[in-house]
């Protein structure tokens, strides 16, 4: 990392979220790695995104990046990238093993532990499924799923605001009915449901449910995932948006985060090649013409993370159709 490093880092537009009335960047930078790499390559490319001028982070107690997380916010701050942890928003997830009211204070936690935090910015359930508690493991196995106690789960991620332990809470990877269902008994409503949406997966349905109920949207998969095991090449092989590229002079990664970022909704993007985590960033200062937005509007829309995995015929999901409730 280049510690000279002295230009001021871009500013990226901010959102202040409902339930809690704290900021947060609409552009954020993912930490989900496939295949995964090493602990010290991901707290380098943590340090260069800082430096860049990233201040939003996501991470799951699964993705094993909150360690290194942890350890490159000290780095930022004792080099002098930022001047304190305030500086940045963190958002992590409670993984569905620990998706059980009791567990879900602990596990935060051990989160907190493992970032050398006092306070998550954001805390999101990872998925709509619980599993059996004390086995760790990715992908779950078949037997091991078990419907998730809502009730029970949200009240205790209430509680974890409530003590200060996080600013804001959400859902990751709920369809409408799901946050209907939580939105129905909730004292303080999820504040972010973070989903995958790109130009191929633009969830006009659940991004209107979100507007209407104060809820932020939050894309992951925003080029489409490519090169992991949960995505593919579709997104930035799209022939609409390769030809929009092309006359504008930007990268199909730009169109892609630019249209995210004029419907309204947070983005997380990952990159570790420095030259892409810069592009990735540039995208604050001119628009898509209202024409381009219609050639994006009428690509033909396909689910890319369908969340097989979290289908079982001993879980509370047995079908694609079921996870989603239609939403496919
Ligand atoms: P993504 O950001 O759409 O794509 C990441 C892939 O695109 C990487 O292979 C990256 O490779 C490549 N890439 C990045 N910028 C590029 C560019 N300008 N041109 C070409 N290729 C580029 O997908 P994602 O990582 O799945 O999503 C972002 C974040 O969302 C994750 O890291 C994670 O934090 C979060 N997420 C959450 C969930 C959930 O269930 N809540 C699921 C998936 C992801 P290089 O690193 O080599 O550039």
């Amino acid at each position: 990392m280049d510690t000279s490093f002295q230009a001021p880092p871009l500013s990226i537009p901010e959102y202040i979220l409902s339930s809690s009335g704290r900021t947060m960047p609409l552009l954020g930078f993912g930490t989900a790695v496939s295949p995964p790499v090493g602990p010290q390559v991901t707290k380098a490319a943590i340090l260069e995104a800082i430096e860049l001028g990233y201040r939003h982070f996501d991470t799951a107690s699964l993705y094993g990046t909150e360690q290194p997380l942890g350890e490159a916010i000290v780095e930022a701050v004792s080099v002098g990238l930022i001047k304190s942890r305030e500086e940045l928003f963190i958002t992590s997830k409670l993984w569905c093993s620990d998706a059980h009211g009791e567990c879900v204070l602990p596990a935060l936690h051990r989160s907190l532990e493992n970032l050398r935090l006092e306070y998550l910015d954001l805390y999101l359930i990872h998925w709509p499924v619980s599993s059996k508690h004390g086995i760790y493991e990715f992908p779950i196995k078949q037997e091991d799923f078990l419907a998730m106690d809502f009730k029970a789960v949200w009240k205790a991620m209430e509680d974890c605001q409530r003590l200060g332990l996080t600013k804001s809470i959400g859902v990751s990877n709920f369809s409408c009915k799901k946050l209907a269902d939580i939105l129905a008994f909730s004292e303080i409503p999820p504040a972010v449901n973070q989903v995958e949406l790109n130009p191929l997966w633009q969830q006009k349905k659940l991004r209107e449910f979100c507007k209407a109920n104060g809820i932020l949207l939050t894309a992951y998969a925003p080029l489409g995932a490519q090169g992991t095991i949960w995505g593919s090449n579709r997104v930035l092989e799209c022939e609409v948006l390769k030809k929009i590229a092309k006359e504008k002079g930007k990268s199909v990664a730009q169109i892609c985060l630019r249209w995210g970022f004029e419907q309204g909704i947070s983005i997380l993007v990952k990159s570790f090649n420095r030259e892409r985590m810069k592009s990735n960033l540039e995208i604050f200062n001119w628009s898509l013409s209202p024409d381009e937005v219609r050639m994006i509007d009428d690509i033909p829309q396909t689910r890319l993370c369908c969340g097989e995995c979290y289908i079982s015929e001993y879980g509370p999901f047995k079908t694609i159709n079921e996870l989603w409730d239609g939403e496919i």
